[in-house]
Order: C-alpha cells, then sequence, then structure tokens
C-alpha cells in the first residue's frame, strides 16, 4: 500500500439500465435530486413514491464503485483514507450551482472531508467555461478524470512526494494546489513525515499510521 496517490482516474463508472432511466427522469435544472425528497416530482408524477430511496441506494453503490476504481485514496490531497477518514462522494463541479451534473459520472469522485469540506473546496467554483457536454466544459482546477495532474504538478523531489509546484507553469496546478492547500505547513509537514518514518520506502509501514496520527494531532489538521 502507498502513502500518497496522485494519479488521473482512468476508468468511468457505469450506472445500471435502471438507474439510467431514473436520472433521466428528473429535470436537469432539479435543485435537489442529491439530498431531497422528490415530493414535488412524485406529486406531478414525474417519479413514483420511493424514490429516494432508490436515489439513496443508488448513491451508496456510486461510492462503492468509486472506491473500486479510485482505491483508498482522497482524489485532491492523494492521502489515503487510512489518515484522512471517511470518504466523501464529492461533486468535482459543485451540485448546488451546476444541478444538470449532478449524476454524471465524470463529475463524481471520493474526497477527504478536509478537502472536500468548507475548509477548503466546499462550494468553491472549479468552471472556468460551461458547455451542455460535461467534458467540453472547461475547469480551473486539474480535473480528476479529464486532465493527467503529472501534466499540471510535479513533485520537487522524485523520490520523497513532500514538495510540490506547478509543473512548467501549469495555472490549474496553481489552482489546484492553491484550493486544497495542497502546500499548507499542515500537508507538507504529513507528507514529510511519512517519508521520513518510512526513509526511503514509499510503502506503508505497521506504526506509519501511528506516527502519522501523533503528527495530524500537533499540526491539529483533521
Ligand atoms: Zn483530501
Amino acid at each position: 500500500m502507498i502513502l500518497i496517490k496522485f494519479e488521473q482516474i482512468e476508468e468511468v463508472f457505469e450506472y445500471t439500465p435502471a438507474q439510467d432511466e431514473f436520472i433521466a427522469k428528473i429535470p436537469l435544472d432539479y435543485k435537489d435530486a442529491w439530498d431531497g425528497n422528490f415530493e414535488d416530482l412524485v406529486l406531478s408524477n414525474v417519479l413514483r413514491r420511493g424514490s429516494a430511496s432508490f436515489r439513496d441506494k443508488m448513491k451508496d453503490d456510486i461510492k462503492n464503485k468509486l472506491t473500486n476504481i479510485q482505491g483508498n485514496y482522497c482524489i485532491y490531497c492523494g492521502i489515503t483514507f487510512r489518515l484522512v477518514g471517511i470518504s466523501e462522494r464529492e461533486h468535482i463541479a459543485d451540485k448546488a450551482t451546476y444541478p444538470q451534473f449532478v449524476f454524471k459520472n465524470q463529475n463524481l469522485a471520493l474526497a477527504c472531508h478536509y478537502c472536500n469540506g468548507f475548509a477548503k473546496k466546499g462550494t468553491q467554483n472549479t468552471v472556468a467555461e460551461l458547455h451542455d457536454e460535461y467534458d467540453k466544459c472547461k475547469f480551473l482546477i486539474v480535473h480528476p478524470y479529464l486532465d493527467d495532474i503529472h501534466k499540471h504538478i510535479e513533485f520537487i523531489s522524485k523520490e520523497y512526494k513532500v514538495l510540490m509546484r506547478p509543473k512548467d507553469g501549469s495555472v490549474k496546478g496553481a489552482n489546484t494546489i492553491e484550493m486544497f492547500g495542497l502546500m499548507d505547513p499542515e500537508q507538507t509537514v504529513l507528507r514529510g513525515a511519512l517519508y521520513l518514518k518510512n526513509k526511503k520506502n514509499d510503502e506503508l509501514q505497521p506504526d506509519s499510521l501511528e506516527f502519522a496520527e501523533e503528527i495530524m494531532i500537533v499540526g491539529k489538521r483533521f
């Protein structure tokens, strides 16, 4: 098991035919498709009763599929969820501003609470140029599916993935480092501590987690 994984997501999860059919019934501008109870859509016979629980099961299914594809790492800070806690389903283009993409598979990835929450990304805008087709939108940050992160961000040392910088002046790389605080002292110290503890080894050692927890308590990162 590696400590930190910065990789583009190469595979997009697929919905079942029943899930696709369900999603197609929801109006594109419907604001509360992710968390709402669909009462208005049930009353107007657009959706059947029980649709909210169907949607909730689908959300669990999305999380399982993403875990299989993505592995156990936050898509933004790259740190294993074994350290940074429970994974959350994250909408890359936020669901309040872009309800049309709320179930778009390429708009969903797993992130840690710290990166996904108000401390960092929250509902900050990530879309530079909107398009009806999701993959034709232009994004302000390195997109987990559409961009190769290694073209935008590089580690200064190849051996220790601790200090990073935008590659070749990449604006997306700079925005991503800024939005997720990837070079904040807490993040940098955590990565450094993990590597120090592991010496030159990229593998997680039995006592690495305990050591990192101490570092996180000191840094009050999480
Ligand atoms: Zn994270």
